[in-house]
């Protein structure tokens, strides 16, 4: 059984629900990964994200999910997609940890034949695409057709660190607290060939972004900032974000006296930095020392150009934004419609994911140590500032923020 719930959301905040009045129990959701434009885009993230939606998904009694991709948003062929099955899959060995189990079935389906799953209902896909396209809301409805599955896995116990180094503050008080600087060391190893080649190196995705952690470690210890500064390297982030979830669950300092959270992950250093998406941008106080810094080093921040990619959660920064941490995480952007854009949409067609992720391919190199000193100069200014940096009072992210935090901000004049 199946039922079409349009984006699949439940977003109250938003006046947005897409399965009010469906009849969900014990079907299998199609659903088009997305959502409506008038949602801001860190809230559709947030509600993109696996755990809210298999949370909205088992309220309404579905028992499986399909994906379908606007092929508009695609990121990589769909070769690349379909060859991914064969990546293990990870979770934690504590279940304690484990948030989002609980639905029997769920697949990606390839655009292209989405007209399969279609046949005999009400609207098309095409209908749909056009609807979301023109941003219109979407129908929902109830497919005809069935979806039998079975499987079949096999399952090995697997160990793997996070990596984490401390330089301790300058300041007897303010060094009690910290920004932490992430970055990802983990990729997806060996896989599939392509063109012979069955290693997955992930230069771009994500060793530029330990080396820029390391790099800003290396140039703060003489710059001796006042509120300590811990260098997190996460493992099995392309896993579903499980070294920063860990970390976030059982951190090594306690929660509440992280103040910041600077993300790294293949920021994609293609062409020189003069346009730079730090997302989260919308959401805290950050953007304050952000804006000056980038303003120093000559480089214009944008808005994110395409919010449906729910870049916003699909990096570490992410477990600790669900902590209440405020947080930002960077990538080079350009001007829409430039030759920058088409650079890094050819990257992610050519790159992403794929073996030749690795150091023959062009890298911006002095664009690369650019953004690592825009990085340390906000790394040092939010260390340094006695204040500590705050989720901005519309935010919906708000509500994580450690109670400790928000009682001392209600004490505050
Ligand atoms: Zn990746």
């Amino acid at each position: 059984m199946s039922t079409e719930p349009g984006y699949s959301h439940s977003i109250p905040e938003a006046g947005h629900d897409d399965f009010e009045g469906l009849e969900l129990q014990g079907k299998v959701a199609v659903f088009l990964y997305g959502g409506p434009s008038h949602i801001p885009g860190a809230l559709r993230a947030h509600h993109s994200s696996t755990e809210e939606r298999i949370k909205a998904l088992r309220k309404a009694g579905a028992v499986g999910v399909v994906m379908l991709q606007n092929p508009k948003s695609e990121e990589m062929p769909w070769a690349r997609v379909a060859s991914s099955r064969f990546e293990p899959a990870m979770t934690f060995a504590d279940p304690s940890l484990v948030e989002d189990q609980g639905l029997k079935v769920s697949a990606v389906f390839n655009s292209r034949h989405a007209e399969k799953l279609f046949a005999g209902a009400r609207h098309s896909f095409k209908d749909v695409l056009a609807m979301a396209d023109a941003n219109r809301p979407l129908p929902r409805f109830e497919l005809p057709s069935r979806l039998e599955a079975r499987a079949e896995w096999k399952q090995a116990p697997v160990a793997s660190s996070n990596v984490v180094g401390v330089l301790p503050g300058s300041d007897a008080t303010l060094a009690k607290e910290y920004v932490v600087l992430t970055a990802h060391l983990d990729h997806i190893g060996v896989g599939v060939p392509v063109k012979g080649d069955a290693i997955y190196n992930g230069a771009m995705d994500n060793a530029t972004g330990v080396a820029a952690v390391l790099e800003v470690a290396r140039t703060l210890q003489a710059l001796k900032p006042k509120r300590s500064v811990l260098f997190l390297l996460v493992t099995g982030e392309e896993k579903g974000l499980l070294g920063a979830r860990y970390f976030a669950a059982k951190p090594t300092v306690p929660l509440s006296s992280i103040v910041a959270n600077f993300n790294m992950d293949m920021f994609l250093p293609l062409f020189p930095l003069n346009h730079l998406l730090a997302l989260g941008q919308e959401e805290s106080s950050l953007v304050a020392p952000l804006q000056q810094v980038a303003t120093a080093h000559g480089v214009t921040l944008v808005p994110d150009p395409a919010p449906n990619r729910m870049l916003f959660i699909r990096s570490d920064q992410y477990a600790f934004i669900r902590k209440g941490v405020p947080a930002l995480s960077f990538k080079f952007s350009h001007a829409p419609g430039s030759p920058e854009e088409r650079l890094m949409k050819a990257w992610h067609t050519r790159h992403y994911h794929a073996p030749s992720d690795d150091l023959r391919q062009p890298m911006d190199r002095e664009a690369a140590a650019k953004f690592v000193r825009l990085l340390s100069d906000l790394t040092l200014a939010v260390a340094n500032t006695p204040e500590r940096p705050r989720w901005n009072d519309t935010s919906f992210f708000r509500r994580f923020a450690s109670p400790l935090v928000e009682e001392a901000r209600q004490r505050e004049p």
